[in-house]
């Protein structure tokens, strides 16, 4: 009942994120991810085998007592400890972490008109730029393949100054990379990481490209910073990123060169592809390999599960937020670091 509550009243969004994300929020996230950073294996794969054996055991008990209670009296009991169940797991999450879907939102906070679509143009200009400081730091971060602990290590200072650059504050505990037993189904659907909602952990992908692990590893933290919206956590690890040293600002580059083609006509980015460095390029066709071990079928039904998922959560546009991140970088707060780093000599400070 609470939960349902919680789940349906219209609570104003300045509430939520005086309230819950800069206040509950963050003592519950400081909480659990210092509980769940101790251990190397990941609490959302035990919470899941907990809770399917508790199910199991339960409608073991429940096909034991048909006789004295017929098949009517146990689908009864079956339907109320479902709903009892789903009551609870619902309000863990809320309170642990998914009141931030209704926070207020980022794009609203920084830009004092309502965003417009970026045009064909905007996009280009961006792929351009983006194409130019992969190619400035691609060397040096060649140099050094950063494992997620590595990345783990140099990330929390540029992260935490991003977070204060949009007024965010900043993430108090930082989450231990970490496997799951879940990878097989991660490979199968594209997926490269995720939070736990639960014991606010971050868990990743093992086998992705060095170039495509720190702002994976950003975009899992910024989503633990509270940034529950796809295009946020995208837009503020990207800006992350692009704060850190070389490693760090060639993933940011990438990850921006992708999603541009992915927004920008066929035409128009295969003009933009023949211009670019060719051991970007090289990297790009290293991805477009790893994305062959996707199988379509199981992309598309998680997608679509996970697209519910979001629009149950007050995301209207579902999984199509995740382009929705351009807009926020195409911002001049953002932008203005993609810029600076596009030509010149590169910052002392952004070498390790
Ligand atoms: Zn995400």
């Amino acid at each position: 009942m609470a939960a349902v509550l919680i789940f349906a009243a219209p609570w104003p969004a300045t509430l939520i994120e005086t309230a819950f994300s800069r206040g509950w929020y963050r003592l519950v996230q400081s909480i659990l991810t210092t509980i769940s950073n101790l251990t190397p294996w990941t609490w959302f794969d035990v919470l899941v085998l907990v809770a399917v054996v508790l199910c199991v055991r339960r409608l073991v008990v429940l096909i034991r007592e048909r006789r004295q209670r017929g098949w009517w009296g146990i689908g009864g009991e079956a339907v109320r400890r479902t709903l009892r169940g789903s009551g609870y797991v619902a309000l863990a999450f809320l309170l642990c972490w998914g009141l931030n879907y209704r926070r207020t939102s980022l794009i609203s906070v920084l830009s004092a008109t309502p965003p417009v679509t970026a045009s064909v143009d905007e996009l280009r200009q961006l792929a351009i730029d983006a194409a130019a400081v992969a190619a400035r730091t691609r060397t040096a971060a060649q140099k050094q393949l950063l494992s997620y602990d590595d990345i783990a290590r140099r990330l929390p200072e540029p992260f935490n100054r991003a977070l204060a650059h949009v007024g965010r504050p900043r993430l108090i505990v930082p989450g231990r990379p970490k496997y799951t037993v879940f990878t097989p189904f991660f490979t199968r659907a594209g997926v490269t990481g995720m939070v736990d909602p639960f014991a606010l952990e971050s868990m990743v992908h093992p086998d992705l490209l060095p170039f495509e692990r720190p702002f994976v590893l950003a975009h899992e933290w910024a989503h633990l910073a509270g940034q529950a919206d796809e295009a946020e956590a995208s837009a503020v690890g990207w800006s992350a990123c692009m704060r850190g040293d070389d490693p760090l600002v060639y993933s940011a580059a990438m990850y921006l060169l992708v999603e541009t083609s992915a927004a920008l006509p066929t035409r128009v980015w295969r003009e933009v592809l023949v211009t670019l460095d060719p051991g970007v390029r090289e990297d790009l066709r290293a991805l477009a390999n790893r994305w062959k071990l996707i199988q379509p079928s199981v992309r598309d039904a998680s997608f679509k599960v996970y697209d519910g998922y979001l629009r149950a959560n007050a995301v209207e546009d579902g999984v199509r937020s995740y382009s929705r991140a351009l807009q926020l970088i195409l911002l001049p707060t953002l932008r203005g670091q993609l810029i600076d780093l596009r030509s010149g000599p590169v910052d002392p400070t952004h070498r390790p």
